[in-house]
């Protein structure tokens, strides 16, 4: 084969991917009015949505650049950790910390929140949380385990003494952590879906459609999606302005978090005696 011919392959070969890259974001951009009808009339009703596992500025543009106001979970002690969540906070956005725990034994000086660590230990580790994810105004748990009482009681309670919120992500069925918060009597909600937990676009919109039923049966409601996953952003971009035109509102998580919450799975309210 000459070298020319090659070129021309290349060439050629470049151009229909760009051809099929077009045609699938005009398949995932495009309305698609079968999910739209099955969206009930919000009435006013709200949806936060948190976008989850934030390490730094990247991927960050394609859900910056929506048009509404969504609250990030951004890991602390990363390195692009601080400057993402300036970026967020510019473009109007809010901040939470994505706190890692562990059911394991772990280092108090480690970036794991583990189980059995003493008050004060808890309480440092907040602080530096704090500092690495600057302007957050609350924090939700990464997956992980949230099941330790003891653990979440002092973590509630380093919360609480700086005016910050928790959102149980309920990554664990048997999770404390929305119990310790309620008795702990700080702003407090669950997670009521995952949006991209399948992955694929099409379950992204059922997700949605379904976060939009609750939030319309109990007056609010949260989704949880993720940075890394790639359907979510497109989906969202599809979903947020068919939600406004059905009377919802999408308001940042610490708008929410002060509600009642109607919705609360089979997630504990009480903790175990
Ligand atoms: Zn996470």
């Amino acid at each position: 084969m000459g070298r020319d011919m090659a070129r021309t392959l290349k060439r050629w070969g470049g151009g229909g991917l760009a051809v099929v890259v077009a045609a699938l974001s005009l398949v995932i951009s495009a309305p698609s009015p079968a999910e739209a009808l099955d969206i009930p009339e919000g009435h006013g009703a709200v949806i936060a949505i948190v976008i989850d596992d934030v390490l730094d500025n990247r991927k960050l543009d394609a859900f910056l650049e929506l048009d509404a106001a969504i609250t990030y979970a951004v890991f602390p002690f990363s390195r692009g950790g601080a400057h993402a969540s300036e970026r967020i906070r510019k473009a109007g956005g809010e901040v939470i910390v994505h706190l890692p725990v562990t059911s394991r034994r772990s280092r108090t000086s480690g970036r794991k929140l583990g189980p059995g660590w003493p008050a004060a230990a808890v309480e440092a580790f907040v602080e530096r949380a704090l500092a690495s994810v600057p302007g957050a105004v609350g924090m939700n748990n990464h997956k992980g385990s949230t099941t330790n009482v003891r653990s979440m009681r002092r973590l509630m309670a380093a919360l609480k003494e700086r005016d910050l919120f928790f959102l149980d992500s309920v990554t664990v069925e048997n999770t404390v952590g929305y119990a310790a918060a309620l008795e702990a009597g700080m702003p407090s909600r669950i997670n009521n879906i995952f949006i991209d937990g399948q992955g694929s676009v099409l379950s992204a919109r059922r997700s949605l459609v379904r976060l939009a039923r609750m939030a319309a049966a109990a007056g609010s409601a949260i989704g949880i999606g993720h940075l890394q996953r790639p359907s979510t952003a497109a989906v969202l971009r599809e979903f947020i302005p068919l939600l406004k035109a059905k009377g919802y509102v999408i308001l940042p998580l610490s708008q929410v978090t002060s509600v009642p919450n109607h919705w609360t799975r089979n997630v504990p309210r009480t903790l175990p005696k």
